[in-house]
């Protein structure tokens, strides 16, 4: 299996989620061993951000990166497609300080990434695979990650909101290309009753229903209605996959979660990173050897928040 990075360059431009302004972006082959990397081509100092867990400085409501000096809110559906197509190498040029939301899924991003298809470079690829058992807990929410003797990713995802409308959704995904397909145009959603509450945080200045879905009580509020049933739940997987290419590899495991969100996938990776023996390095996806259950089940680490 070999790195691989896009064909040429793409834009986008478009409305920002949570400042409102208007942001431009380029994505830009790299080189091999490059990693996916964001630059802010506004401001001059320390402009390179590697998209991995410890660029994270905050995860209210979106991925944010960054350093002392500058931050990139809003990168995890971006993330979602670089992570579903599995690009090794990539440079995003970032004019603003926020990644447009666009229609509020990773739809665009991934359409435009496989219409110019891909360079398949010299370097060989790495696969991040999950050795122990890792889990994340903070009250009655979790996120689990576990080995697989199967040679992919899954995910599989549960929320329960307590309302009339989104109520109990639980999904599973193997994040290969058919995955994907699943959960690439699922789109961002809120309930109305939370939006006040978030226009004080100063954040969605730029929601609207052509970037997000609004429930409020049994409805949504958006003309076109939902794209799945499930949309929601499918939404969140798109994050969680998103969150999850923050360990800078595509991952071999399966990851198990229970009405999460991007601080408990980023203290997810960060947790796996800490724990030499809780993942190895893979060259392919084929090399992954049968393991039996007692393997697994005497390595487990738990992390309460
Ligand atoms: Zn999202």
């Amino acid at each position: 299996m070999h790195q691989k990075t896009i064909k040429s360059k793409i834009s986008f431009k478009g409305v920002t989620l949570h400042s409102g302004t208007i942001s431009s972006i380029k994505l830009i082959p790299a080189p091999a061993n490059h990693g996916i990397v964001f630059s802010k081509v506004d401001v001059k100092s320390k402009n390179k951000i590697p998209a991995n867990i410890s660029s994270v400085k905050q995860a209210k409501l979106c991925t944010t990166i960054g350093n002392n000096e500058i931050s990139i809110s809003t990168i995890e559906h971006l993330m979602a497609a670089i992570a579903g197509y599995e690009i090794d190498n990539l440079l995003v040029e970032v004019q603003g300080d926020e990644i447009p939301i666009l229609d509020g899924s990773s739809k665009e991003f991934s359409e435009a990434i496989a219409q110019t298809g891909f360079e398949v470079q010299s370097a060989t690829k790495k696969y991040l695979n999950i050795e122990k058992t890792i889990t994340v807990k903070d009250g009655s929410k979790f996120i689990v990650a576990e080995p697989t003797s199967k040679k992919n990713l899954e995910i599989n995802y549960t929320i329960d909101f307590h309302d009339n409308f989104i109520k109990k959704q639980s999904k599973k995904i193997i994040l290969d290309q058919k995955g994907f397909n699943e959960i690439y145009d699922s789109r961002t959603f809120c309930l109305q009753k939370d939006l006040e509450k978030i226009f004080k945080m100063g954040l969605a200045r730029g929601g609207s229903l052509d970037n997000a879905i609004v429930v409020s009580n049994d409805k949504v509020l958006n003309q076109e209605g939902l794209r799945y049933k499930d949309e929601f739940v499918r939404h969140k997987i798109l994050d969680c996959l998103g969150d999850l290419y923050l360990c800078g590899f595509p991952i071999i495991g399966k990851i198990t979660c229970y009405q999460g969100g991007h601080e408990l996938t980023h203290k997810l990776v960060s947790n796996l990173f800490s724990q030499k023996k809780a993942w190895s390095f893979l060259n392919t996806k084929n090399s992954i050897l049968p393991r039996s259950k007692t393997d697994t089940s005497k390595n487990q680490l738990v992390v309460n928040l």
